[in-house]
C-alpha cells in the first residue's frame, strides 16, 4: 500500500469506556495523535472538559494533560476521526447477550461497519475488545466487503488484558503485547504503535486471528478457575478445621502455582471475568468443545457459591434471621479502586439481605454513586462510621485498603454488636477477636 511512511502516525480510538478512554490517554502519553469517538455525548463532552465519568487511579490528570497539550481530542464524529487518522483502535462494550450466556457482538459489529465504511486512506483497524473466537475472521469479511476498494483496509485483533483501578500502568508498561492475524504492513505498524513498551522488554506475540481472540478469554479463564479452586479448598477447609489464607500462602511459594489469585472469598464479579467466562463457555458448546463448557460452567457456579455462602453466614451470625437487623456493608465495588459496580459480588449480597428485610447500610469510597444508579432503594453512607453505626454485624465485601486498616477498636465503639464478617478474609482476624469482636472469615481457622 501506497503511503507517507515518515509521517507520524495518527490513531481513533473507537469507545471510550473504561478500556478506550485508558488507551486513548496512554497513546497520547507515548506521542501518537489520538481522537477518541464514542456514540455517548455526556460521556465525550465529560472527556473534552478533562473529566474522567468512572473512577481510576491516574487517568484524569493524564486525559486533562493530553487535551491541553492537544494529542488528545474527543468526538461523536466517527466519520471525521476516522478520516483524520491511520490506525483505528475497536474498544466499544462485548456485554453478555441479554438473554443467553453468549457475548452481544452488535457494538462491535457496528463500530467495525462505521469505521470501514468511513475509511479515506488505507486504514488498519485493531480489534481490542474481547470477543468469541471467530468473530474476527467473520469482521474481516465486512470490512473486506464493506470498505472502499480504492483503499487498503486491514483488520488484526489485539486483545487488552488491562485491569481496572490498575488501567493506565498496565496500557502504558503492558507483559505482552498480543497480535493475530497481521501482515508485514500491519505488524510494522503495530511494533511501531507499541515501540515503548517492546523496547522496555514486553514480549511481542505475533499469531494467527483465533490465537489472539482465544489468548484473552483463556487468560480470564484461567484467573476465574484459579479463584474458584481456592473457594473450593476453602469449603473444604472449613469442614477439616484448615486454615485456607495458611494453605494459599504455601502452596503459593511453589513458581507453578503462584499465590496471586488465590485468595478465598465472596469470589470474582465485575465487567469483564463473568460475561468474558459464559461467552467461552457458549462459544465452546457452539464449536463441540466439551471439555471447556464442563469446567468453565463448574468454575461459576462456584463462583455464584460463594455469594450465598457468605449470606448463610450472615444469617447464622444473626440467629437465622436478618429481618430488621441493621447490617453495615463496606464495599459496593465489585474490586478495590474502581467504582465499577457491574455485577459485583458486594452489591448482590447487601441487595440479597436488603430483599430479606435487613436494614443495609452501604459504604464504599468510591463506588456509592454508581451503586446508587443500580440500586437506587439501597442506603448509603458518605463515611464508613455512618455506616457502622448502631450496626448489629458489619460485613467486608470488598478488600478497600480503608477496611484493612480500620481500627477495630474505634470501630467497635460505634457499633451495636461486634460481629464482622470478613467476606474477603482481609483483616487481620486477631487483632480484630482482640478487640472482643466475633469474627467470621471463609474457610479460616479460628472463626467464630
Ligand atoms: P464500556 O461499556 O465501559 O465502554 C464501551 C463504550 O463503547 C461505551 O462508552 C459505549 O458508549 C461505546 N460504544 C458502543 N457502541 C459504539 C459505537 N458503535 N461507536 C462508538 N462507541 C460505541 O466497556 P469497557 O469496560 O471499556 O470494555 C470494552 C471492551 O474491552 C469489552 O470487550 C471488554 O471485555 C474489554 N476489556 C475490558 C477491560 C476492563 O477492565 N474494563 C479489560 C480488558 C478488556
Amino acid at each position: 500500500p501506497s503511503e507517507d511512511r515518515s509521517a507520524p502516525l495518527r490513531i481513533s480510538v473507537i469507545g471510550t469506556g473504561y478500556l478506550g478512554a485508558t488507551h486513548a490517554a496512554a497513546m497520547a502519553e507515548l506521542g501518537f495523535d489520538v481522537i477518541g469517538v464514542d456514540t455517548d455525548p455526556t460521556k465525550i463532552a465529560a472527556l473534552e472538559r478533562g473529566e474522567v465519568p468512572f473512577f481510576e487511579p491516574g487517568l484524569p490528570e493524564l486525559i486533562s494533560r493530553h487535551v491541553e497539550t492537544g494529542r488528545l481530542s474527543f468526538t461523536t464524529d466517527l466519520r471525521a476521526a476516522v478520516q483524520a487518522s491511520d490506525v483505528h483502535f475497536i474498544c466499544v462494550g462485548t456485554p453478555q447477550h441479554p438473554s443467553s450466556h453468549a457475548a452481544d457482538l452488535r457494538f462491535v459489529d457496528a463500530a467495525t461497519r462505521a469505521v470501514a465504511e468511513s475509511l479515506g486512506h488505507d486504514g488498519l483497524i485493531v480489534g481490542k475488545s474481547t470477543v468469541p473466537v471467530g468473530t474476527a475472521a467473520r469482521l474481516r469479511e465486512m470490512v473486506a466487503a464493506t470498505a472502499s476498494p480504492a483503499v487498503h483496509a486491514e483488520l488484526i485483533w489485539n486483545p487488552e488484558f488491562l485491569r481496572e483501578g490498575l488501567a493506565v500502568e498496565d496500557t502504558l508498561r503492558p507483559d505482552r503485547v498480543v497480535i493475530g492475524g497481521a501482515s508485514p504492513w500491519a505488524e510494522e505498524r503495530m511494533r511501531h504503535v507499541y515501540g515503548t513498551a517492546i523496547a522496555a522488554g514486553a514480549p511481542f506475540v505475533a499469531c494467527d486471528l483465533p490465537t489472539a481472540e482465544l489468548v484473552k478469554v483463556s487468560a480470564n479463564a484461567f484467573l476465574a478457575t484459579k479463584i474458584s479452586f481456592i473457594n473450593a479448598i476453602a469449603g473444604l477447609c472449613e469442614k477439616a478445621d484448615a486454615d485456607v489464607s495458611v494453605l494459599a500462602d504455601a502452596i503459593g511459594y511453589d513458581a507453578r502455582i503462584g499465590r496471586k489469585f488465590l485468595n478465598a472469598g465472596l469470589g470474582f464479579g465485575g465487567g469483564c471475568l463473568p460475561k468474558d467466562i459464559r461467552a467461552l463457555m457458549h462459544r465452546a458448546g457452539e464449536l463441540g468443545a466439551y471439555s471447556a463448557v464442563k469446567l468453565m460452567q463448574q468454575v461459576d457456579e462456584i463462583n455464584m457459591d460463594q455469594r450465598q455462602r457468605v449470606m448463610d453466614i450472615t444469617l447464622s451470625a444473626l440467629g437465622g434471621s436478618v429481618l430488621n437487623a441493621r447490617v453495615a456493608v463496606l464495599g459496593a465495588a465489585f474490586k478495590p479502586d474502581t467504582d465499577d459496580v457491574r455485577d459485583s459480588p458486594a452489591l448482590n449480597v447487601a441487595a440479597a439481605l436488603h430483599l430479606r428485610g435487613a436494614l443495609v447500610t452501604i459504604y464504599d469510597p468510591a463506588a456509592g454513586p454508581t451503586a446508587k444508579r443500580i440500586f437506587p432503594t439501597l442506603s448509603y453512607a458518605d463515611r464508613m462510621d455512618d455506616a457502622v453505626r448502631g450496626a448489629d454485624i458489619v460485613l467486608v465485601l470488598t478488600e478497600w485498603e480503608e477496611f484493612r486498616a480500620a481500627d477495630p477498636a474505634r470501630v467497635g465503639a460505634l457499633v451495636e454488636r461486634r460481629a464482622v464478617v470478613d467476606a474477603r478474609n482481609c483483616l487481620p482476624a486477631e487483632s480484630w477477636q482482640d478487640e472482643g469482636w466475633a469474627y467470621w472469615g471463609l474457610g479460616r481457622l479460628g472463626t467464630a
